[in-house]
């Protein structure tokens, strides 16, 4: 059998579960990646992710020709609209079978179905696999036979689940001679970012490593740090967490690997370990949670909070242009901007913070600030991006409750006690006292002058009053209270 590995969201040659069932079944196997033009047309030019894919697929290739220890062969790399290409390679190579990892957001799903329609009505199959979760759908359920909605009894079952089995390292280094050579009119290196449309962000400036080695590197790196994860996530200034989570999105990294070391770490005793764990285990609850209640990508998931009325028209919308500018005057938030905005990465604890203070302090609609990080975060996954915000608004599964209000200065205060965070990105406030720098219009006229700083001037007044946002937040919120 001949068939055609098409990678999307799982650009990496070691332990992947499809490359391994697809080498497993076929005597000569193709690979693909598409440069979706479907996906790629509405983004801007400068797309730190386009780059990201890039360049991570060019040690793909190398790792395949490698494996193959063939020079002929390697990654075939196309630019176009995925659902029409990769029907027509198929025919064109004459494959039978099509491989492809589970993909379980709305939109993929859609055009995988296109995909599978077309390859029918040529007698090809679209054969799928389980790869980028550990548990997918329906997998893990409550004892009556439903899906979750709460975490910790989910977390719970996935781990008195978790086996051996679940791990396996799916090794392809003896299968390598199956990989086909590519034909010749695709003997081509990867296309440059020019060559789909794109121009350099600053990925490379800012050090982020890319692909298999870049994710192996950061893991390793990270490993040193796991016993104390539970003790130092939560700040910013503090290199707490992994940083994996754009290699998870593109599946530069094996979740089955990094879950495998967190579990015998836990096991031995790590909190940290544990900790960290669970965090891959949101993952895949967010992830179940969008496969089998799709309606959460543009709904609220408990439908009551769709009858929140949020804030529309000029002012709301040039409270939002601060937000995303970081111009709210509140500096955790503004800082937290920053790094989004420069790098496409922000810590959890500031996730948490900044989208409570879009949609508690400003009243603004969660899903402009999900639309915002979608643009923006190197790592933006619609269901963690969604749980994410449909948490910080109260209207998720298992979210905050919607009382529950965070106080963008005791946060400052609390997770970033001596502003270092705060002062790495707003360079303005740097002079201020550990104190006044998490609400600087409190300070003393004298203190702002002997920092340099002019409120309203290079830095900008509070948007809003939290306590008075606060009152206004109930009120919006009392709508729900009040369904039936
Ligand atoms: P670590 O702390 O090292 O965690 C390890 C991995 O666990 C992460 O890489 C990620 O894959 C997973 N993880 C951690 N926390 C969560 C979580 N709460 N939900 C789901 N998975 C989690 N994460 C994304 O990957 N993509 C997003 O688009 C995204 N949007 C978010 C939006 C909001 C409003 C919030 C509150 C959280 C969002 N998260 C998102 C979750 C979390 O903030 C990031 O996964 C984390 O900050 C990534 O950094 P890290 O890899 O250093 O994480």
């Amino acid at each position: 059998e001949t068939g055609l590995m098409w990678f999307r969201r799982d650009l990496r040659s070691s332990d992947n579960a499809t490359l391994h069932a697809a080498l497993t079944r076929c005597r000569q196997l193709h690979c693909v990646f598409v440069f979706d033009q479907a996906i790629l047309e509405p983004l801007p030019r400068v797309d730190r992710r386009v780059e990201f894919i890039r360049e991570s697929l060019v040690e793909l290739d190398e790792a395949l020709r490698l494996l193959s220890k063939r020079p002929d062969a390697g990654l075939i790399v196309c630019h176009a609209v995925a659902s029409d290409e990769i029907p027509r390679l198929a025919r064109q190579l004459q494959v039978q079978a099509v491989f492809a990892g589970n993909d379980y957001e709305p939109q993929a799903i859609e055009r995988d179905t296109v995909v599978a329609n077309a390859l029918q009505a040529d007698g090809i199959a679209l054969l799928t696999c389980k790869d980028h979760v550990i548990f997918e759908r329906r997998e893990i359920l409550t004892q009556s036979g439903g899906v979750y909605g709460v975490f910790t009894p989910y977390k719970n079952n996935w781990l008195s689940r978790l086996a051996p089995e679940h791990l396996v390292d799916h090794n392809v280094n003896t299968l390598g001679n199956r990989l086909a050579p590519r034909p010749p009119e695709f003997q081509t290196p990867v296309p440059t970012l020019a060559d789909i449309g794109f121009e350099p962000s600053n990925l490379g400036q800012l050090k982020i490593p890319t692909g298999m080695s870049g994710g192996a590197r950061l893991f390793e790196d990270f490993f040193e740090r796991m016993d104390r994860y539970d003790r130092t996530r939560d700040f910013p200034a503090i290199k707490g967490p992994s940083y994996l989570s754009v290699h998870l999105r593109f599946g530069t990294v094996s979740l089955r690997r990094l879950v495998t070391i967190a579990w015998q770490r836990q096991l031995a005793g790590s909190a940290g370990a544990a900790v960290w764990l669970s965090e891959l285990v949101w993952r895949d609850f967010y992830v179940a949670i969008l496969a089998n209640f799709p309606h959460v990508a543009t709904q609220a998931f408990k439908p009551e909070y769709d009858a929140i009325s949020w804030e529309t028209g000029p002012e709301a919308e040039a409270l939002f242009a601060a937000w995303c500018a970081g111009r709210t005057g509140y500096p955790l938030v503004d800082a937290a901007m920053a790094q989004l905005n420069q790098t496409g990465y922000m810590h959890n604890r500031l996730r948490m913070v900044v989208g409570s203070f879009l949609v508690k302090d400003l009243g603004l609609d969660w899903r402009w600030g999900e639309a915002y990080f979608a643009k923006h975060l190197n790592d933006f996954d619609l269901s963690a991006n969604n749980g994410g915000w449909q948490w910080v608004a109260s209207s998720g599964c298992d979210a905050q409750p919607y009382f529950r209000i965070f106080n963008p200065i005791s946060q400052s205060e609390k997770f970033d006690p001596e502003g270092k965070f705060i002062r790495r990105y707003l360079p303005q406030l740097a002079a201020l006292s550990n104190k006044a720098i998490h609400a600087p219009w409190l300070a003393k006229p004298l203190e702002l002058q002997a920092a340099g700083l002019s409120l309203g001037g290079n830095y900008p007044q509070p948007l809003v009053q939290h306590d008075a946002a606060r009152a206004q937040t109930l009120l919006r919120y009392a709508v729900v209270k009040k369904a039936p």
